[in-house]
């Protein structure tokens, strides 16, 4: 690391006196710079990560209005702090903050402890928000370096060392700790951050308004928009999905089938539409130009979404000329009620498929695995009609590419006829199979037949049993069930005239 004229003792006492002179008297009156509680600053700095203060700010409120302290946090149902959170993106900070507040009313009696060891062995809290929380409520003399204070210090001092390098970082933080006025940690923290929020920025640092200027290394070499150096992280890992949008019938017309996610691991516990992973064979058939649907056909609907700065950003895009596929009618069109009028469903459904209704072999191909997929993991049987739109996700590892497609409910499958619907060799090629639904729907409905007349409940009905983690819900359902921002997103679009 590398420090010139800005390192000198003079150099460094500037900076720090002219940084936290100007934060005084140009900070900007954030709702959680209205409290010393540790609480609250704890949860404002888990909000900002990787999301805009603008974004944060009515989500900030809305938190503090439902869980007021640290307790009323701890004892709530996850499921309520998840739904709290929704929209906010890496959903595993508020499950992380809420476990936290678990351990300081088992740990410290509810009361955040000043203690700078007690508090960084808190669940989700790092080097930088233990600084935050320590610095803001109780000014203890810790740095709380993110990604805008590396710039701006990169900057101030020249630094040319890598920061996405993790000893790059232990440096900087020494180097923030030196600088940490008496008495003022919280300030001068804070006064970091602002500054690199509001004139040190990436693109445009605004060196002329800049209270540090005079004796700033980076911005007298020119340097100013070169720094800070960071190497590129890996892009993410697409993956194409192909999530089912299955609509209800009769009793359960205007209801969407929606399943949760395991405990643990991505996204845990939130809602989200049934989908599978296209296996990378098939994307490479459709990156062959074998399977047509693609950018071509879509467009893009908006700019990304919040939270963006850094991580996580979401575009989500609407299919501008829907090819139908498979216009075999709606379900509930056709199989209204009892085995025979079911019977018929199917056998109108097979003959659709072999009059070669389904033009575009790459979305035949594509429902087909939607429909072997869903039926093989979640035991349901569906029949997709149309692509209803595409939606992208990035996580920082992964980047979702979401084609939704619109389906009809069969009904859920019993185990010996999971075994009658397989294919019968996994060698056939998807294409040849004609339509795997059609196939797997005319074995069952024919037993069917034969249980309906005992049982009484006819394949589909609303009384079928789904399979665990699954259910049925309308818009009013969605102000209780948390769900990812990509299938918010589309659900809002799906239910476009209800207020979600
Ligand atoms: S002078 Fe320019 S480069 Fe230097 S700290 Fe200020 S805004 Fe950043």
């Amino acid at each position: 690391m590398t420090e010139k004229v800005a390192g000198t003792e003079e150099g460094r006492s500037y900076f720090s006196r002219e940084l936290l002179e100007w934060y005084r008297a140009q900070r900007r009156d954030l709702p959680w710079r209205r409290s010393r509680d540790p609480y609250r600053i704890w949860v404002s700095e888990i909000m900002l990560q990787q999301t805009r203060v603008d974004t944060v700010i009515p989500y900030y409120e809305r938190f503090m209005t439902r869980f007021p302290t640290l307790q009323a946090l701890a004892e709530a149902p996850e499921a309520e702090v998840l739904k709290c959170w929704e929209g906010l993106g890496y959903y595993s900070r508020a499950r992380n903050l809420q476990a936290g507040a678990r351990q300081v009313m088992e740990r410290h009696g509810g009361q955040v402890p000043d203690d700078v060891e007690a508090v960084g062995a808190l669940k989700g809290i790092g080097p930088y928000t233990k600084g935050a929380v320590m610095s803001i409520a109780f000014d203890r003399p810790e740095p709380a370096v993110d990604g805008n204070v590396m710039r701006v210090l990169s900057r101030y001092f020249c630094l040319e060392a890598d920061i996405a390098k993790p000893r790059t970082r232990v440096g900087i933080e020494q180097l923030a700790r030196q600088l940490i006025p008496e008495g003022a940690a919280g300030d001068f923290n804070q006064g970091l951050m602002e500054l690199g929020a509001l004139i040190c920025t990436p693109k445009s640092p605004g060196c002329l308004i800049c209270p540090v200027m005079a004796h700033c290394e980076g911005r007298l070499a020119g340097r100013e928009r070169e720094l800070p150096i960071k190497t590129k992280a890996k892009k993410p890992r697409p993956e194409l999905r192909l999530a089912a949008l299955i609509e209800g019938r009769d009793a359960l017309a205007g209801k969407i089938l929606v399943r949760q996610r395991p405990d643990t691991g991505l996204l845990a516990g939130m809602w989200e539409l049934p989908h599978v992973l296209v296996p990378d064979g098939y994307a490479a058939v459709e990156a062959s130009g074998k399977m047509p649907l693609g950018k071509a056909q879509v467009k893009q609907a908006g700019q990304m979404e919040q939270p963006g700065q850094a991580g996580e950003a979401e575009r989500v895009e609407r299919v501008e000329q829907v090819e139908q596929v498979g216009r075999v009618g709606r379900v509930g069109q056709v199989g209204q009620v009892g085995q025979s009028a079911q019977a018929g469903y199917f056998e109108q459904a097979q003959q659709t498929v072999s009059a070669g209704h389904m033009k575009q072999a790459g979305q035949l191909e594509q429902m087909e695995l939607l429909v072997r997929s869903i039926a093989e993991e979640t035991h349901l049987l569906v029949r997709p009609r149309e692509q209803f739109m595409v939606a992208e996700h990035l996580f920082s590892h992964l980047k979702w590419e979401v084609r939704v497609i619109l389906t009809d409910f069969g009904f859920v499958l019993r185990p010996h006829e999971e075994a009658q619907a397989a294919p019968a060799s996994n060698e056939r090629k998807v294409a040849e199979t004609s339509a795997f639904y059609e196939l797997s729907a005319q074995t069952t409905a024919r037993a069917r037949s034969t249980d309906a007349a005992t049982t009484g409940v006819a394949a589909g009905e609303a009384d079928e049993p789904l399979p665990p983690g699954y259910r049925w819900i309308g818009p009013e359902d969605m102000r209780e069930l948390a769900f990812p921002n990509v299938f918010l997103r589309i659900l809002r679009d799906y239910w476009m005239d209800y207020e979600l």
